[in-house]
């Protein structure tokens, strides 16, 4: 048996054993031991491979995440060409582009989070200078990779008052949009993150994206869930994760599909930051020295997120028009943890719902809109209400009358099913539109759908073909080897008893 031949031979030649009979009665529990080791060995190349799993997220790993690449030991500061000076009495804020070298973090199309992030926060910088009695520093100015910890080491090392984590967010299903603002949920980094986050989101809204709230996240442990803002919580440090908007939805593109809209934040940014400390600057002809932010209380308990769906969604009919296949319906829904965010309808059942709606007033929890159902259909409409982190709750269904409309002169292709202010003369079909757009949404979608959520939640891996087959590979070297094993033992056995029945 050659497996067994060189064993032997490896154990000879080490002076382990001198004898090939001594081998083989040593043989089974050595060779189990090194088919252990070989295992575990295996295991960790598995589990610590870093080909084929998801490296672009990794620098956002949730509690205990790994170290990567970070054995340039460049400091932030060496490669940021910022030193902290000593004497300085100026507030001293660090600006962190989200991602960096071989973490990509979000992509589609032609863009790529990481380069968004260094544009947005270049510009931001070169606002905030302009301004008097402030110090910036930025943890990365070229394409480089950093963890979180790093991030925040760096940023205490300079002796930052606040950091700012710049990001783009992308969904899922490309469905969700709207920017959002993520802070501690603990004590004094939560009221502080809280009122910058209020000025930020408020400039956003201003520019005409959709806010999608001031959050917080908790991990199992119930330490921040966001690695940049639980680092900067152990340090003491007022962190703001700042999710720009979605580079992966058509409502969002408008807003970063340039190069000077993606400055145009970075000097929204500064301006929210330069509103917060109530600074002055005779470059920008700007004086917030008398700007008055909101007073955020500390908290005396965990600022926890909302993790139930809306209280209550009902709906009922306020018109339906049989000549345009038009129907206005009355929505009631409230969410008293989070407040209500977007709504989606259906007119068949709720086999297949409309593209996420603007919550039309979210200081209100009752509003009318119409919509137009196709014609020869005998629509069942309900609708479903999401509350500020995504969750949903299903409506009532109304059972409405068939309409029977003409549709000759509908010929426009184009219609946006997503435009509430629909005036009903382009009606093309819109079951053709729900067919399209309708399907991806289902309730486990929006449960978790945030990318930042996804990629920080479970760390999951993608399985590449690399991946697959190195794990098919090992699985079979390790069911080989013990099979052998089993063999080599069975056989060890027999030998005995025959010498045994010999004797
Ligand atoms: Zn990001």
């Amino acid at each position: 048996m050659m497996h067994n031949f060189i064993i032997s031979r490896f154990y000879k030649k080490i002076g382990l054993l001198s004898n090939i009979r001594t081998v083989r009665g040593a043989y089974c529990p050595l060779f189990f031991i090194i088919n252990f080791i070989l295992m575990l060995v295996c295991m960790g190349e598995v589990t610590g491979s870093k080909e084929g799993c998801c490296i672009v997220y990794a620098a956002e790993k949730g509690a205990g995440e790994v170290s990567e690449e970070t054995t340039e030991n460049v400091s932030a500061s060496d490669e940021a060409g910022n030193e902290p000076s000593e004497e300085n009495s100026d507030i001293v804020v660090v600006i962190d582009p989200g991602h960096g070298g071989k973490n990509l973090g979000g992509q589609y199309e032609d863009y790529t989070e990481k380069e968004m992030t260094l544009i947005v926060a270049n510009a931001m910088k070169e606002e905030l200078e302009k301004y008097e009695g402030i110090t910036v520093y930025l943890t990365r100015t070229g394409d480089k990779d950093m963890d979180l910890d790093e991030r925040c080491e760096y940023a205490q090392s300079v002796g930052a008052d606040f950091l700012f984590c710049l990001h783009f967010n992308l969904s899922e299903h490309h469905t969700l949009f709207g920017a959002e603002t993520w802070i501690s949920a603990y004590g004094e980094q939560y009221s502080r993150g809280y009122a910058f986050a209020n000025i930020e989101i408020g400039l956003l809204e201003d520019l005409g994206l959709y806010s999608r709230g001031i959050k917080t996240r908790l991990n199992e442990k119930n330490e921040d869930y966001y690695g940049i803002i639980r680092h900067s919580t152990e340090r003491n440090m007022p962190c703001a994760l700042i999710e720009h908007c979605h580079l992966d939805q058509e409502n969002d593109k408008p807003f970063y599909d340039h190069k000077e809209k993606l400055e145009d934040f970075g000097r929204l940014d500064a301006e929210a930051v330069a509103k917060y400390y109530g600074l002055k600057s005779d470059i920008l002809g700007k004086d917030y020295r008398g700007y008055e932010k909101i007073d955020v209380a500390i908290p005396t308990h965990v600022m926890r997120p909302d993790k139930t769906e809306p209280d209550v969604c009902i709906i009922e009919l306020v018109e339906q028009n049989k000549k345009s296949g038009d129907v206005t319906l009355r929505v009631s829904a409230a969410d008293y943890d989070s407040g209500m965010l977007y709504y989606t309808y259906s007119y068949d059942g709720g086999v297949t719902f409309s593209e996420l709606q603007r919550w039309p007033d979210k200081t209100r929890d009752t509003f009318e809109f119409t919509f137009k159902v196709p014609s020869g259909i005998v629509p069942q409409v309900m609708v479903n209400a999401y509350n500020g982190y995504d969750l949903y709750t299903t409506s009532n269904s109304l059972n409405l009358a068939s309409t029977s409309y003409d549709m000759a002169s509908d010929t426009d292709e184009t219609t946006d099913f997503q435009d509430e202010e629909n005036d009903g003369n382009d009606s093309q079909s819109s079951a053709d539109a729900l067919e399209t757009t309708g399907h991806a949404l289902s309730k486990k979608d929006y449960e978790e759908i945030s990318y930042h959520s996804q990629k920080e939640s479970e760390e999951k891996k993608p399985v590449t073909m690399v991946y697959f087959i190195k794990v098919c590979l090992i699985g079979a070297i390790i069911v080989l080897a013990m099979m052998w094993s089993i063999l080599i033992a069975v056989r060890h056995n027999k030998k005995k008893r025959r010498r045994r029945k010999g004797k």
